[in-house]
């Protein structure tokens, strides 16, 4: 029985004040009692502030990017186990806002991916199609790409994958719970070549305008182990509906 995840990705909100709030108010709601797994994905910048108040939760601190290098001359950049001294337990990595935006190949992914499991993290790997290749008929293909290069050379048991179709994100137009668990088969079968035991136990998540209404009838599906949630982790109270939507 795999256990649920549900991840917040802030991705560039919040502020010092905002994120307090938030944090409180998940606190209190998700610090009782079991359930699935929670966690949040600040702005690096808050990641100390959220690890001081995450002390004594159950409530798990993540990031939304890492460095492949583990320290050097790269401006802007966080390495890896600059993470970890905030007690960061998983990255999101191969976020396709980054891969547009930053032109983030997949072997850059991968790289980024060992570096995260090379100081004992989790990656959160993302995946996912756009509409032009969905509709193209190439979804699958596309997935199995970005999957492949990542499934080749990592660490299965300390990996944590998301199907997020970019046509979903942020959009409202959330993937059908049959298209979302089409894929999610898909990818599990493609983990299951490499192995049945990993492939039974991995947790694969999926994104895409997730939401208090629609976050239940996704994470029934069979393949679906939870959600990585964008836009309405930043409300407490849809965010806390959206965390118990889903089995422990
Ligand atoms: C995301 O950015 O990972 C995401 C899923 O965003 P949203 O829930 O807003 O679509």
């Amino acid at each position: 029985m795999r256990r649920g995840l549900v991840a917040a990705n802030w991705k560039m909100n919040g502020s010092r004040e905002s994120i307090t709030e938030l944090l409180h108010g998940l606190r209190q709601s998700l610090d009782t009692g079991a359930g699935a797994q929670v966690l949040v994905c600040p702005p690096m910048p808050y990641l100390d502030l959220c690890s001081r108040l995450l002390q004594g939760s159950r409530i798990s601190l993540g990031a939304q990017n890492a460095h492949e290098a583990s320290s050097g001359a790269f401006t802007g950049e966080t390495a890896p186990g600059m993470l970890l001294d905030f007690g960061v337990s998983h990255v999101i990595l191969g976020h396709s806002e980054r891969r547009q935006l930053f032109a983030e190949t997949d072997v850059q992914v991968l790289a980024k991916c060992l570096a995260v499991q090379a100081q004992g993290m989790v990656p959160v790997l993302c995946v996912g199609e756009t509409l032009q290749e969905r509709e193209a008929g190439q979804a699958e293909a596309v997935v199995a790409r970005q999957l492949d290069v990542v499934l080749e050379a990592c660490e299965l048991t300390k990996l944590v994958l998301a199907y997020e179709p970019v046509w979903a994100i942020g959009t409202g137009q959330t993937a059908t719970p049959e298209q979302a668990q089409q894929m999610h088969a898909f990818i599990r079968q493609r983990v299951a070549v490499r192995s049945g035991a990993v492939a039974e136990n991995i947790c694969i998540l999926y994104g895409g305008s997730v939401n208090a209404d629609n976050a239940a009838q996704l994470f029934a599906q069979q393949d679906i182990d939870g959600g990585l949630v964008g836009g309405a982790s930043l409300k407490p109270a849809e965010f806390i509906k959206i965390c118990k939507s889903v089995s422990g």
